[in-house]
């Protein structure tokens, strides 16, 4: 490909609309542009690499026996209407203007529509369907580039099988596809599973990138691979215990004193004697009490597990109705209420916390002995640095990105849409599902979180959109030109993707910068100097490492290196 025909606008200045690094690049490198929040092309250069990773996903697709379809975009209203997911997906899915149509956000319906009308016998399965299609949600808060669009592709999948062990080898084929796919992309990715309980018991498991453009937070154990999002995730919990020399309740006054740190700063006493009170409304008129040690924050995730219904923080006028105190100074003792406190306060004693008014403590506080009726249960967000509850290495906790996700359906859209078979003695079930998510332009974009530097993005050959970069350094010079023009014919021919950067105005300087940015994995730079031994120069993108090389050497050396 001439760079001089091709269009591929880069950019020199960092655009002002991104923070990512994955969408600056994406966007200096002239693969991608916005047409609205959440809605972008893909300009010739970056579909390339659209079409590489949607090539080794239908590889390994198909390897595990997935058939591909392609479903449509705009959908019946009234198939979503039997799962009643018009609803559940609420203001996310895009409706049709005066029609009953939605644009799809997913396609359950669509696969589960076509299962009930040709899989009607156990012989008609196991099926595993899918295809990379678009997909479109109203995303509340489109940003981080095509990480997070409007309309994006997915490789969706859906498995069909007989009964609860059919759906085990299915999830597990695409367990181990999704691995491969990840893999041969190139992805350092970790795997949160469904151990951690996100999904209710039914298995599940999500495959995440490290990435400060990540919406979720994660607690993660490099040495076991433990892994969970924070909203669940635990560590060992070191419980404060009980000190020795038990002291009575007694009353302290603590004027002004708000914060756990200011009372530790006034009663000069550690973060670890003071039991934090946090007051929530539980189904909207029922107080509880919640305990934490020192400065441990509430899971309100964990929190609302525990109690169920819906639960909220209370406000500051109901806190002063409820305990007759300001929020700073509430406490367990004389609380009238469910308490509930987080493990590592078990049966505490010597503890500080709120006197339920005004500007007062109490010192002294003996859980076990001072309040009546309390529940333990593990409440707190993990901290980075806290041992991991598997193997007690530290806990690292970063944002991560979602790339992928597997889930054990079972027959939530097989009874709803009413898809049946029927097993060998003639008897009606349910058909069992899963479904399986890749999101193609998260692959794109994690990548290039994963490999670049501060002269641009490093592709390695495998999802490269081109094999080499040649570079013709001065076009007004006959020899560059004609030596350029038959390394470019003679490596096309021999099936080597070439980009060729024979633009006539640019300087060496701005080509250099433009390949380096663009990253192809091998550079060869055809100057004059070089070319009076019959050489040119080859540039290895990744190490930067550079060297000579004859001109008629040059194909067995670049296929040494791309192949
Ligand atoms: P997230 O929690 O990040 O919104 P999700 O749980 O909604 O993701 P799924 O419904 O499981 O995602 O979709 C399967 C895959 O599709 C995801 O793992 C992700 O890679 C991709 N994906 C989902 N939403 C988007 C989006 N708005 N833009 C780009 N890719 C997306
Ligand atoms: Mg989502």
């Amino acid at each position: 490909m001439r760079l001089s025909k091709y269009f591929v606008p880069t950019l020199k200045e960092v655009p002002s609309e991104a923070t990512v690094i994955s969408h600056i690049l994406m966007l200096r490198s002239g693969m991608v542009r916005m047409v609205s929040a959440g809605i972008y092309s893909f300009l010739p250069l970056g579909y390339r690499v659209i079409k590489k990773i949607s090539g080794i996903i239908r590889e390994e697709m198909d390897a595990i026996g997935g058939q591909e379809f392609h479903l449509p975009a705009l959908n019946p209203k009234e198939l979503w209407e039997e799962t009643g997911r018009v609803e559940a997906f609420g203001d996310t899915m895009f409706h049709v203007k005066n029609r009953e149509y939605v644009l799809a956000p997913t396609h359950e319906e669509i696969m589960t529509f076509h299962a009930r009308n040709v899989v009607k016998s156990y012989k008609d399965m196991p099926q595993i369907w899918y295809q990379i299609q678009t997909k479109f949600r109203n995303e509340a808060r489109p940003r981080s580039g095509v990480i997070r669009g409007r309309q994006f592709l997915m490789k969706d999948a859906y498995s069909f099988d007989c009964n609860r062990e059919g759906l085990d080898l299915s999830y597990k084929k695409h367990d181990s596809a999704y691995r491969k796919i990840f893999d041969r992309c190139g992805l350092k990715y970790f795997v949160v599973g469904a151990s951690s309980g996100a999904m209710g018991g039914t298995g599940s498991e999500e495959f995440m990138v490290k990435s400060e453009a990540g919406e979720d937070t994660v607690a993660y154990c490099e040495n076991c691979g433990y892994a969970a999002n924070v909203e669940i995730a635990v560590s060992k919990v070191i419980e404060r215990g009980r000190e020795d020399a038990g002291r009575e309740v007694h009353k302290i006054h603590t004027p002004a004193v708000r914060s756990i740190d200011e009372l530790c700063e006034f009663l000069k006493i550690k973060e670890t004697s003071c039991a934090k009170s946090r007051v929530y409304i539980h189904n909207d008129n029922v107080p509880v009490l919640v305990l934490m040690l020192g400065n441990d924050d509430v899971n309100e995730t964990k929190l609302l597990k525990v109690t169920g219904g819906s639960i909220r923080p209370g406000h500051p006028d109901e806190l002063k109705e409820i305990t007759g105190a300001e929020a700073g100074s509430i406490g367990p003792i004389g609380f009238s209420g469910k308490i509930i406190a987080d493990l590592r306060l078990r049966d505490a004693n010597n503890l500080y916390s709120g006197a339920n008014e005004t500007d007062y403590h109490f010192g002294g506080i003996d859980l076990l002995r001072d309040v009546k009726e309390i529940e333990y249960h593990d409440l707190r967000s993990v901290k980075p640095g806290e041992a991991c509850p598997s193997c007690e290495n530290k806990l690292d906790v970063f944002t991560a990105i979602e790339l992928g996700h597997i889930f054990k359906l079972g027959t939530k859209y097989s009874e709803s849409m009413g898809a049946r078979y029927l097993d060998e003695k003639g008897e009606d079930h349910p058909i069992v599902m899963g479904s399986y998510g890749i999101g193609v332009e998260r692959i794109f974009a994690c990548y290039l979180e994963q490999h670049h530097d501060d002269a641009g993005i490093i592709w390695d050959k495998v999802l490269s959109p081109f094999d080499v970069h040649l570079i013709a350094l001065n076009m007004k010079k006959e020899a560059i030109v004609e030596n350029a023009d038959s390394i470019y014919k003679d490596l096309s021919d021999d099936g080597f993707s070439v980009i060729y950067d024979d633009r006539a105005d640019a300087q060496a300087g701005f080509k250099f910068n433009d390949a380096d940015l663009l990253g192809i994995p091998v550079q060869v730079i055809v100057g004059e100097k070089k070319l009076k031994d019959g050489k040119v120069e080859l540039k290895i993108r990744k190490t930067g490492e550079r060297f000579d090389i004859k001109i008629d050497e040059l194909k067995s050396k670049v296929k040494e290196l791309v192949l």
